[in-house]
């Protein structure tokens, strides 16, 4: 129909093409050197054990600041990394990064000797590289052992690569390497999932911990994702936590792990060292 409704309209659609074709064409070649460039940081948030009030984790996150265009979040540079393969020199990049950073606090702090990391892997990682291979490197080199990692991943990576997926997910559990299914509840969650793979623990999807309170519907959908956890024998956190009401809420339901602003948001490493400090005392 484009044609039909006229030239003008027909222009202004290839100019609007243009300007989002070049500002993409823009992040993806500064992307290619942000990492030489030092732009790419990692962020450290906590997970927290809600009965003993400690940090068991921290989810490693991704951060770019660009010289010109700023902060630039990863919602916006992680597809794009996906699409041009750069993703993995990026997860490369994130998985020594937090691991040496995790054994620098070890050698500071006894209280880090029991904190693992979590680290989020997108599906291409995961079609296009000899992970295992790569992972068990990345914890050789800086002495850990396997538990000092968790694998974040997210539902689409199920969908898209069933045999792969289940393979590799194997793999990891076999090596005793916790995989954790990320944003649980939104994308195509299907039940089947819980049993088909080896899954070690389910994160709740923040869009439901934080209507919990004001919706009945969302409270009976974390509870029930709760209910089938714990019969199934999997691990729950709950993501997105922000008040002392959804700490409240959630211990009742008997999900006791949890992420969220309420304890702190990603901050950088020397700030996640204090925080180790003041929780883990
Ligand atoms: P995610 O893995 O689900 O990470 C959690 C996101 O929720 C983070 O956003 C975090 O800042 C945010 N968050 C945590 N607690 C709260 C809260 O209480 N309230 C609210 N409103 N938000 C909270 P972030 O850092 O912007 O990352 C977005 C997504 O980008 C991640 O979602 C993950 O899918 C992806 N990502 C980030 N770093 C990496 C990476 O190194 N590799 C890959 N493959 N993906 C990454
Ligand atoms: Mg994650
Ligand atoms: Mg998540
Ligand atoms: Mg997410």
């Amino acid at each position: 129909h484009a044609k039909e409704s006229g030239k003008a309209r027909y222009e202004l659609f290839d100019v609007d093409m243009h300007n989002n074709a070049m500002k993409r064409l823009r992040i993806e070649n500064d992307l290619r050197n942000a990492l030489q460039k030092n732009q790419i940081k990692v962020y450290y948030q906590p997970i927290v054990d809600l009965e003993q009030n400690k940090i068991i984790a921290f989810e490693a996150l991704a951060r770019w600041n660009h010289h010109e265009l700023g902060f630039i979040p990863p919602d916006e540079f992680i597809p794009i990394a996906e699409e041009t393969g750069m993703i993995h020199d990026i997860g490369q990049f994130i998985l020594h990064h937090s691991l040496g950073t995790l054994k620098f606090w070890q050698t500071q702090y006894s209280q880090a000797n029991d904190i693992a990391i979590s680290v989020n892997f997108s599906s291409k990682q995961i079609e296009q590289h000899d992970l295992i291979s790569e992972i068990e490197l990345a914890l050789q080199e800086n002495e850990l052992p396997s538990s000092s990692l968790k694998v974040e991943i997210t539902e689409g990576l199920l969908i898209e690569n069933e045999k792969l997926a289940q393979k590799l997910l194997k793999k990891l559990t076999e090596s005793s390497i916790p995989v954790l299914l990320d944003d649980f509840g939104t994308g195509y969650s299907s039940l089947s999932y819980l049993h088909k793979f080896s899954l070690h623990t389910i994160k709740i999807d923040r869009s439901f911990i934080n209507q919990m309170e004001r919706s009945e519907e969302h409270l009976t959908i974390v509870k029930t994702i709760a209910f089938m956890c714990s019969h199934l024998k999997l691990g729950v956190i709950a993501e997105g936590v922000e008040s002392d009401e959804h700490i409240k809420i959630l211990k009742h339901l008997g999900i006791l792990q949890a992420q969220g602003y309420r304890f702190s948001k990603p901050v950088p490493a020397d700030e996640a060292q204090k925080l180790i400090v003041n929780f883990n005392a």
